[in-house]
């Protein structure tokens, strides 16, 4: 059995500007947090969680506390499901088929680990048609850092599916690429134009537009998991 774990924002749901915008304006509602860095790949933690605090703890000198996060990513969550409910996020060009060709297969196996929290995740999929609930997941809930959310979404796999005898992480961030080098998995990158080729120097084995060729990224899959 192989394991394809799938980042959630950027590579399964287009929703990289939806959060951008309700995770900035939360900070100014909530807390008047202004001038928030927007490129997230220089933050420590380039999670809901790590985000939050590093940007918290710069401003105020201490980490915040759980009724403070809580606090905000009750308000980021109130926001995004407005926006959501104003247009349906959809979903990435063939992220559906995909992920249902992947469940009949007999062979593959799927599993989330996103940066997102987990109320925001699942927000996000079900405005997609798709299932957070579904698969086995970690998220920005049990980690700040990716890393040991790839970790943990591996365990909680293996605790659903058996013992996996690879796995392949499927995002769209440098982030992530830098997260499956340090946990020792092959990345796939979902990126076009500058972003695609910044994917491939940090060490994606292969970087798809999207993922509307369901044939070509199994064929690739095949590949990989077998080489791994
Ligand atoms: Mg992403």
């Amino acid at each position: 059995m192989r394991l394809v774990i799938f980042d959630i924002d950027g590579t399964l749901t287009p929703t990289m500007n939806a959060d951008e915008g309700c995770l900035v304006r939360s900070c100014k509602d909530v807390f008047g947090f202004v001038d928030i860095d927007t490129d997230w790949s220089h933050y420590p933690h380039t999670t809901d969680s790590g985000i939050f605090d590093d940007v918290f703890t710069s401003r105020i000198g201490r980490p915040p506390t759980e009724q403070e996060i809580l606090q905000f990513r009750q308000h980021f969550v109130g926001l995004l499901a407005r926006v959501s409910s104003e247009a349906a996020f959809g979903a990435v060009a063939g992220a559906p088929l995909l992920l249902s060709r992947l469940a009949d297969s007999a062979e593959h196996r799927v599993a989330l680990a996103t940066g997102a929290w987990r109320d925001s995740a699942r927000l996000k999929m079900a405005s997609a048609g798709l299932c957070y609930d579904d698969y086995p997941a970690a998220s920005s809930d049990d980690a700040f850092d990716r890393e040991s959310i790839i970790r943990l979404s591996m365990r909680r796999a293996g605790e659903r599916y058996g013992e996996c005898s690879s796995t392949v992480y499927v995002g769209d961030g440098v982030w992530d690429a830098r997260a499956c080098r340090n946990v020792g998995i092959p990345f796939i990158g979902v990126a076009t134009d500058g972003r695609a080729s910044r994917l491939s120097e940090e060490g994606a084995v292969c970087v798809f537009p999207d993922l509307s060729d369901v044939d070509l990224f199994l064929s690739n899959l095949y590949e990989i998991t077998n080489a791994s």
